[in-house]
């Protein structure tokens, strides 16, 4: 009884994200020491702190773009700096979605094409009755045939949401997804980003310096005290 209760612990509490020690130097030197977290899928965490406080890099450390001095992050269980760099990209093709300030579109196609396009780097078969789904429920489906640059900045930042939740990733890292957004954006584009990652079951980890979030969020952490002299 006791194991049975123990591996129904382990199911339900496996990490989706789990960054552990982490430590990370630029070539000219700057070095940053990172708290721990982790985040469960259907969860979301707000990384705060102000510009020049080390969100991007922390971003891009758990995406797999930079690697870090010391520590560990663990995606689903697969700490992600063991892979080759290959490996590790496809990982993320498979495992992350990323949204972005800017958005890198494709601006010949359509928004629905434009999420279809997400498919690609998964090597799965495009669902589009999936994509359609997240972009009505995101309130885009008046615009499947839309060009994103034809699209308010409010669509577009919805519409970059869809293209990264569509492949059903174990986690979605956001850089700063409200900042060029009005008040009621923001709002309503944080609220979204929580619904989703509760629906959709995965690992959301925001980072931002926009403080409109801080009252969406139900869990923060500051990186104020990232920069060190020094690691
Ligand atoms: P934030 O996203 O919180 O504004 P960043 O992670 O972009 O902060 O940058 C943190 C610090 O690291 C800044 O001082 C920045 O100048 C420095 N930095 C960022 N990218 C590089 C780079 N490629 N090479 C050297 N230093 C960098
Ligand atoms: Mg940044």
């Amino acid at each position: 009884m006791g194991f049975c209760k123990r591996v129904i612990c382990f199911i339900f509490t496996a990490m989706s994200v789990k960054i552990t020690d982490l430590g990370f130097t630029y070539q000219d030197g700057e070095a940053f020491r990172f708290p721990n977290v982790e985040v469960e899928k259907g969860q979301s965490l707000l990384i705060t702190g102000p510009s020049g406080s080390g969100k991007s890099t922390l971003l891009h450390i758990m995406a797999g773009f930079l690697t870090p001095k010391e520590g560990d992050v663990r995606i689903d269980s697969q700490s992600i700096y063991q892979l080759s760099e290959s490996a590790r990209d496809a990982f993320r093709g498979e495992q992350i979605g990323m949204i972005f300030q800017q958005h890198h579109f494709v601006r010949a196609l359509s928004a629905l094409d434009n999420v279809l396009l997400a498919w690609i780097a998964t090597g799965r078969k495009p669902d589009e009755k999936m994509a359609k789904e997240i972009l009505s429920d995101l309130g885009l489906s008046s615009k499947f045939h839309e060009k994103p640059q034809n699209m308010s900045q409010g669509e577009q930042q919805r519409l970059s949401i869809a293209r990264a939740m569509v492949k059903k990733p174990a986690v979605v890292l956001a850089d700063e997804p409200t900042s060029s957004l009005d008040d009621a954006n923001a709002e309503s584009v944080g609220k979204l980003l929580i619904d989703l990652t509760q629906n959709h079951n995965v690992a959301l980890v925001v980072v931002t310096h926009d403080q409109r979030l801080k009252d969406i969020f139900p869990r923060s952490v500051s990186l104020a005290n990232a920069k060190m002299n020094s690691l």
